[in-house]
């Protein structure tokens, strides 16, 4: 007869379920460990017969086989000791089947009978709620209490001989209590910032309405002060968004951001498709870190061609598709792109105080490079020009009055924008102003797309429910068209 015991694979977003099925065979003792368990699982038979020992249940000489189901599904980490010591417990009778049967282990032990803080427990926690288990047994770690709810209670253990007290109702262990924590929230930067109010202005519709914006101008402009003051306007992340973001970290092997603080990424150019999108084993890339926050590309020419390739398709559906076939991972990727570039290799094309040093042939194939599809993403494309420093004093007094007008409104508008923008009124006059637009410019159905989104948002900003021309015109305008100054 086997006895069983749960646990949970982390293989994707979701843990999946595991069973583990403990049979006292004939023979030789020992212990053997079966179902495509790695290195870090079949090591866990050291630790429980070492952790077993200290909790004083030394493991009677028997041969044990130890069955990780599904047996198809591959099994890593050290994280199933605690289900394993538990089922030899049941299999000694040191405990019943019927006392561990609704309950979900996870956890680490150490030689001496004791459960390392590892990964984080909201998988644990989230299988044991969708699996319908009471509890959940895992280390003591207080990274669970703000996520905590009424379905499963969550029993922090810091060592084996309590955990086996408490199924005994020798000394109770208190159930984790939930912890209301304030979510992180970046002091607003961008009204810092002194002069680019053009950029300013397109920034907060950016993130307003999450569209992905591209800024070009010369070096030493503002470009990386810019996008990481965007940043620290975007508003914590909602709870289940804040879930996802920390089971993406985890995946990654990353620690996680602060308590609902929206996430800001900024991969260096050189980064692989790979690193970027994320690995046919799940680890997510960083368009999947930067979900619900901001993937800042900087030096965005200099990217590899094939990572931006890879780029185009998380940023139109907002989620990325990994691997193949039948092990195709999916993962959200829903972040705010913003990149940022110079205008050609030396950096002073169209600039207004210095000269550009770059000979035609090599201007065009650099602006062909940032040209066709994967430029089509973007709803916002701005120039930025460097500015005298005698003029900006005043200008920042008036930017932040206006600014702090929109601020008001920000978290609320980013968390409907999506409902709003399929709800968008276009008056005639919009319409045709978009129209002669559209024609003069020569634009596709994707960039006229692209200024009704934008313009729906400026009216959003601006608290009305009807896109007007003035809306279209701004939207148009933050659409660069021209490499000429
Ligand atoms: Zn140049």
């Amino acid at each position: 007869m086997a006895f069983i015991t749960h646990s949970l694979a982390f293989l994707s977003l979701d843990g999946t379920p595991v069973e583990l099925q403990i049979d006292i065979a004939q023979g030789l003792p020992g212990m053997t460990i079966i179902g495509m368990g790695n290195k870090a699982v079949q090591e866990a038979i050291q630790r429980v017969r070492s952790a077993l020992k200290h909790a004083d249940l030394p493991l009677p000489p028997k041969k044990y086989i130890i069955n990780l189901a599904p047996s198809d599904l591959p099994k890593d980490g050290a994280h199933y000791d605690l289900a394993i010591a538990v089922g030899l417990m049941v299999a000694m009778g040191a405990v019943t089947q019927q006392q561990v049967a609704r309950m979900l282990f996870f956890g680490e032990l150490s030689l001496n009978g004791g459960i390392k803080i590892g990964k984080h427990p909201l998988f644990a926690l989230e299988a044991a709620t969708q699996q319908h288990f009471t509890t959940v047994f895992g280390p003591d770690d207080e990274r669970i209490d703000p996520f905590l709810g009424d379905d499963v209670s969550y029993i922090g253990v810091t060592h084996l001989r309590d955990l086996f007290r408490h199924l005994k109702h020798i000394a109770p262990i208190e159930v984790r209590a939930r912890q209301e924590l304030e979510p992180y929230q970046k002091p607003d930067m961008l009204g810092d910032v002194i002069g680019q109010e053009q950029a300013k202005r397109a920034l907060v519709i950016a993130i307003t309405g999450g569209h992905h914006t591209l800024m070009i101008g010369p070096p030493g402009v503002g470009k990386s002060l810019l996008a990481s003051a965007t940043a620290s306007l975007m508003p914590p992340l909602d709870t289940s968004e804040a879930k996802i973001s920390v089971k993406l970290h985890a995946l990654a092997h990353l620690p996680e951001p602060s308590y609902r603080q929206a996430p800001f990424r900024a991969p260096h150019h050189r980064i692989t498709p790979t690193g970027l999108i994320g690995s046919a084993k799940g680890v997510p890339g960083e368009v999947s870190l930067a979900h619900g926050g901001i993937l800042f590309l900087d030096e965005f020419s200099e990217f590899r061609r094939d990572s931006l390739e890879a780029l185009r398709q998380p940023l139109q559906d907002h989620v990325v598709h990994i691997g193949s076939g039948k092990n195709t991972v999916t993962l959200p990727a829903r972040s705010m792109v913003i990149a940022a570039t110079n205008p050609c290799p030396c950096g002073m094309y169209g600039d207004t105080i210095s000269t550009c040093r770059c000979p035609e042939w090599v201007l065009r194939r650099y602006q062909q490079r940032l040209s066709g599809p994967l430029l089509d993403r973007f709803d916002i494309i701005i120039r930025l020009q460097r500015e005298q420093f005698d003029k900006k004093v005043c200008i920042k007094a008036v930017f932040n009055k206006q600014h702090n007008d929109l601020l008001k409104n920000i978290s609320m508008i980013i968390k409907r924008y999506d409902s709003h923008l399929k709800r968008s009124v276009i008056n005639n006059a919009s319409q045709h102003m978009l129209n002669t637009i559209a024609a003069s410019q020569n634009l596709n159905m994707r960039a006229k797309a692209s200024i009704i989104h934008v313009a729906t948002t400026i009216a959003l900003l601006e608290q009305q429910t009807e896109v007007q021309p003035s809306h279209i015109a701004e939207a148009s305008q933050l659409r660069f068209t021209s490499w000429h100054g």
